[in-house]
């Protein structure tokens, strides 16, 4: 029987996170758990850097991105003695159990810290939705609303200037941000790790969109770390009729209120989590799946197969 669940937030922060703890609080409480917030992820862990959690310290919290346990990355734990470490500080403040809200990097946090005695349950919060075990992750849907709100305004600019906006979108090597966007602003390409970059290719197509289609402007979305998009917005000037401009997104896509979306997604999975730790299962993940809420053990978690995005891409080539 568990009596003190800690929680925290680790990787790279994102909206949702928030709702995420709330909910976590909220629903172990109402099992008469105990909770405890470990602040700055298991850089925190590992210092004891802990405060109780209560109702009212998780009020007006609902809507604000960021994370109010602060987020780091400890490189460090990944090795045992830096756990063991951990565990131990754990268990002087009496902690069973732990809920941890990141990427794949914090997963294996939680599967190492499960095997080591303390049952661990992750919850997906990443804007890049590059979780296998997931239909969709904490945060994508907010991200994906900003990068949609960020190309409506720049398509409005671009057309007045017969230009083609390039803009370059986070994901961490996922596609999703890029094609979710690209489909719903009516992008005129997309270049993400799944469709491969071919710079003369996409080239040749704004010459026809300018040319054959007599477009008055065009937007590229791009998926981060494929090619430099000042260099590719420069080759666009001069070897097509468009003026090329690049604008990287950056950070903007992991801020903001949360979604609705994120909202609903965060407060059921994290339910999901007491649900389980409550049961004695540690080591396993959530995900939805067909909006079913559901776990499955970490380790074959990571090891799933990146979801195909296949019939996305067809419809956006279809659309264009
Ligand atoms: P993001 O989506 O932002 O990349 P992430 O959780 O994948 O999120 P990482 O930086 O990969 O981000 O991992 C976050 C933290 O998890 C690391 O700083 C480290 O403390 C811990 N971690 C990562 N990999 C391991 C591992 N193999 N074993 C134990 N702990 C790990």
């Amino acid at each position: 029987m568990i009596k003190r669940i800690g929680i925290l937030t680790s990787g790279g922060d994102s909206p949702g996170m928030n709702a995420a703890i709330r909910a976590v609080t909220r629903v172990a409480i109402a099992n008469g758990i105990e909770v405890v917030g470990i602040n700055d992820g298991y850089k925190g862990m590992v210092e004891g850097n802990f405060r109780p959690l209560i109702k009212e310290d998780v009020s007006d919290i609902l809507d604000r991105g960021g994370t109010i346990l602060g987020s780091a990355r400890l490189v460090e734990f990944k090795d045992v003695k830096v756990q063991q470490v951990a565990v131990q500080k754990l268990t002087e403040a009496g902690i069973d159990a732990v809920v941890v809200i990141g990427g794949d990097g914090s997963y294996r946090g939680a599967m190492a810290l499960t095997q080591l005695g303390i049952n661990c349950i992750g919850l997906p919060g990443t804007i890049d939705n590059d979780i296998p075990a997931t239909d969709f992750t904490i945060g994508f849907d907010t991200a994906l609303h900003t990068v949609v709100e960020c190309v409506d305004k720049l398509r409005d600019t671009s057309s007045s200037h017969h230009r083609c906006s390039v803009v370059e979108v986070m994901g961490n090597r996922c596609g999703d941000l890029a094609v979710w966007a690209a489909i719903s602003c009516g992008a005129e390409a997309v270049v993400t790790q799944e469709t491969g970059f071919d710079e003369e290719d996409l080239l040749e197509r704004l010459r026809y969109l300018d040319s054959v289609r007599r477009k008055k402007h065009a937007i590229v979305v791009i998926s981060e770390k494929i090619t430099d998009v000042n260099e590719l917005a420069r080759k666009i000037s001069a070897n097509t009729g468009f003026s090329g401009r690049a604008t990287v997104l950056g950070h903007i896509q992991r801020g903001g209120s949360p979604t609705p979306s994120d909202r609903m997604l965060a407060s059921r999975m994290a339910e999901k989590a007491v649900d389980l730790l409550v049961n004695g299962i540690g080591g396993h993940c959530v995900g939805i799946v067909d909006n079913a809420i559901v776990s499955y053990p970490i380790e074959e978690a990571l090891k799933m197969p990146k979801k195909s995005r296949k019939e996305l891409y067809q419809l956006f080539d279809r659309l264009v």
